[in-house]
């Protein structure tokens, strides 16, 4: 037999037997000896379920062993007055049996309930209800009956006074949801038991009867508490419900409740009850009580309601991950401000991040990034206060909050806070974060705006943000232009597309000369765009773009085709008076692209160009985030391509890039050429340049050079390759010569 099964067959055995009892010849000592059997077996029925299903908390079932053994045992010794002593009396040694059985049963249903959760309010409500009733039709009339012996009197209130203790636990067990089959056949033979004791005493009492109906009650709960102890569910049985127990009102505790609640006042509507001073103290006090336990429960309610509608709020208004306070909130704050600032931040490199190390990372860097964010935006000493204006609330103080997966804005009173607030932030964000045991820089892009409605506000500093990103600043303020060059942006990538097809574009190549003796040792190839209406468009405004809309990728590999065809034609056409190189510009979002390496092998195997013959320049922004961009120029130096950097000394100039970037070149900006003949900052920087390339075997490059004076410097200082208008404008050919060469 399956033990699901065996709380089955042992119900039907029951039911059986009962039915077997009712059936045997009344008052014979063999249906008496029937009920005995009934409750033995019952008793080592529950035993037995307590080793076959190993309950969590196997207490509160021995707890009703026993209970049910007392009872067991009143009957055994009943049985004894009866068949061996021949007599009948009232009350007897079995009722002491019978007694003890409550309070045991009492403790095994305090275990189960015990913990569950739940407020006492609503078991009180509906044990003082229900105990009036008591009180008035049993407990009284009992108590009042003068016929009887006090000893009498005691005992045959104690049994319905005993069930009024079970009914509270029963309350308990109702109100609270229990929810195991288990606790529910627990619940039905204890109704049982609530019944035939009251049906017994009222039969007695009122009728006149011997209550012999009710004892199939007693029987049937012996059975089904029994059950209860078989049915598999039992292991559950006392295991509170994580969170203290479901105390949500279900609709039939909810009846449960207001019928209980109504009952006393109802029972002065019944006649002849009230007649008596006591019965209508009993009915005052306890709707008294009632009441009072109703209002407890009121006020229960509205705490936990308010307490909860606190807890949604901030859920609805917070962001999961950081803690901090989410796009909804930040709206509100907003909206609430009468000159609100904002400093919008932009985290680049991100998504690299998720991609190459995990969620989990990219989840804890941003974690230590808004931390850093709340922390320079709540800085002490600025927590400023401005008066009201207008009806709106001022901004108080300084908040931080997510409003995107990569974006973050802080909401501050004054220009000058947000200034502040933006230096500070920079600052902060420019430190490498630690996660697990990696050191990840993640560039950040700050835009600040202030002077208009918030929404407003809101949209121009994010405008400011993206132009930082674009131009690699760390930080933006809003200027009218911005929205202007937005315009133009979005009109220019609309272009690009058709002007890709439509065979716009053109490689122009600028030399790149060896000093002294002027002899081009390579160029740079440089994209222009000649746009059938503006004429030639900047690469400087365009490239943005479309790094932007992402054609960068298919404009950057059609630009290194056609460079490297160029630079293999030449090689084919000059010869050894040929440049050695080609130097081709790869913007951060080509170089990003998982696969970019290939791009560039395969352009080179198309041309028939060496790899030696190919310098690929990159930014250090492009490559100061690390992954992707880092792995993709490892693999081009293994495949003998050189590496240059771009523009340096105007991104983020650290000199630790050169250990964790394979560089061969370095392209000294032309910020630093343009005064380097006025001995100054930047001659001094131009030379510890030129020293720190020695050093480490890189070759130097220095851009922008447009005079000869320029030229004497950079060759005094060391350079040895230059590159500027000086010695060639970017052109579709190669100048013969370099035109500057006659001077060095
Ligand atoms: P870059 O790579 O630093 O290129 C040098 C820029 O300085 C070129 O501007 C060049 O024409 C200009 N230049 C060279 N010598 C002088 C000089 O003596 N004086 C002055 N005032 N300027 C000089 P260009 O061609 O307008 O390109 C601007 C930027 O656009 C480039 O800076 C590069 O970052 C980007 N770019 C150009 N072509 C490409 C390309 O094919 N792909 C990508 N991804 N970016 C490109
Ligand atoms: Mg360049
Ligand atoms: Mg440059």
């Amino acid at each position: 037999m399956r033990r699901v099964d065996l709380w089955c067959w042992w119900v039907a055995a029951g039911v059986a037997a009962i039915a077997g009892y009712y059936l045997l010849p009344g008052g014979g000592m063999a249906r008496d000896l029937a009920y005995n059997g009934i409750g033995l077996v019952s008793v080592v029925a529950i035993l037995a379920g307590v080793r076959l299903h190993r309950p969590a908390r196997p207490a509160m079932w021995y707890w009703f062993a026993a209970g049910q053994a007392a009872s067991a045992a009143g009957d055994l010794t009943w049985n004894y007055y009866v068949y061996v002593l021949h007599q009948e009396p009232y009350p007897s040694a079995a009722d002491i049996f019978y007694l003890a059985g409550y309070p045991l049963l009492a403790a095994g249903l305090w275990l189960l309930v015990r913990g569950r959760g739940g407020g006492l309010a609503e078991p009180a409500i509906v044990g003082v209800g229900l105990g009036l009733v008591f009180w008035v039709f049993v407990l009284h009339p009992i108590a009042a009956d003068t016929s009887v012996t006090g000893l009498e009197q005691a005992i045959s209130t104690a049994y319905p006074a005993a069930d009024a203790l079970l009914l509270a636990f029963l309350a308990r067990l109702f109100l609270t949801r229990a929810g195991t089959a288990s606790t529910r056949l627990l619940a039905v033979a204890a109704v049982l038991l609530l019944i035939a004791d009251v049906g017994y005493s009222v039969d007695t009492l009122y009728s006149g009867g011997d209550g012999d109906e009710f004892t199939a009650g007693w029987l049937l709960s012996y059975v089904v508490w029994a059950a209860a102890a078989l049915h598999p569910s039992i292991s559950g049985a006392a295991e509170p419900r994580a969170g203290g127990g479901d105390s949500r009102l279900g609709r039939i505790q909810a009846v449960v409740l207001s019928a209980s609640a109504l009952l006393s006042p109802a029972m002065l509507f019944l006649p002849d009850v009230g007649d008596n001073a006591l019965d209508r103290a009993a009915i005052g006090a306890s709707s008294v009580v009632l009441f009072l336990l109703v209002i407890a429960r009121v006020f229960g309610l509205a705490r936990r309601v308010r307490g909860q509608a606190a807890e949604l709020r901030h859920i609805v208004m917070h962001d999961d991950l950081t803690g901090l306070p989410n796009r909804r909130r930040f709206d509100q704050l907003l909206a609430a401000s009468a000159h609100p600032w904002v400093v919008f931040v932009g985290l680049d490199g991100l998504k690299n991040i998720n991609d190459e190390l995990g969620r989990p990372v990219g989840d804890r860097v941003l974690a230590v990034l808004a931390g850093r964010i709340a922390i320079s935006a709540a800085a002490p000493g600025r927590i400023a206060v401005s008066a009201a204006a207008a009806g709106r609330i001022a901004v108080s103080a300084a908040a931080a909050a997510r409003i995107g997966d990569d974006e973050f804005a802080v909401l501050l009173p004054t220009a000058a806070d947000a200034a502040l607030t933006a230096e500070r932030l920079a600052a902060s964000l420019a430190e490498p974060v630690t996660a697990g045991d990696h050191e990840l820089l993640v560039g950040a892009a700050i835009g600040v705006a202030g002077a208009a409605d918030p929404v407003e506000v809101l949209r121009r500093a994010e405008a400011a943000m993206h132009a930082a990103k674009e131009t690699g600043e760390p930080c933006r303020t809003w200027t009218a232009d911005l929205d202007e060059r937005a315009g133009e942006h979005a009109r220019l990538g609309a272009e690009l597309r058709a002007a890709l097809d439509a065979g716009q574009f053109q490689v122009v190549y600028q030399p790149i000369v060896a000093v002294p003796e002027g002899r081009i040792a390579a160029v740079e190839a440089l994209v222009r765009w000649h746009h059938p209406q503006r004429g030639t468009v900047s690469p400087a405004l365009f490239i943005p773009v479309a790094e932007h809309n992402g054609l960068i990728i298919e404009l950057g590999a059609w630009i290194l085709r056609t460079a490297c065809e160029r630079m293999a034609r030449w090689r084919a056409d000059l010869g050894d008076a040929a440049p050695d190189r080609v130097s081709v510009n790869v913007s951060a979002r080509q170089l990003a692209r998982p696969g970019f390496s290939r791009t560039v092998t395969e352009a080179l195997d198309l041309a028939g160009l060496p790899p030696e013959c190919l310098t690929v320049e990159v930014t250090e922004t492009a490559v100061f985030g690390g992954g992707q961009a880092v792995t993709a120029l490892h693999e081009l130096r293994a495949a003998g391509v050189r590496i240059a950097l771009d523009d340096f000394g105007t991104g983020h100039s650290s000199l630790g890039l050169l250990h964790t970037v394979p560089v061969d070149v370095l392209k000294v900006d032309k910020s630093f050429v343009d005064d380097i003949t006025s001995a100054g900052r930047h001659q001094v920087i131009a030379r510890a340049l030129i020293q720190v390339t020695d050093g480490l075997g890189l070759t130097a490059v220095a851009e922008g050079v447009e005079t000869a004076e320029q030229a004497e410097v950079l060759y005094a200082l060391g350079y040895r390759l230059l590159q500027g208008y000086y010695y060639g404008r970017p052109a579709a050919e190669l100048p013969l010569a370099a035109s500057g060469n006659a001077h060095l």
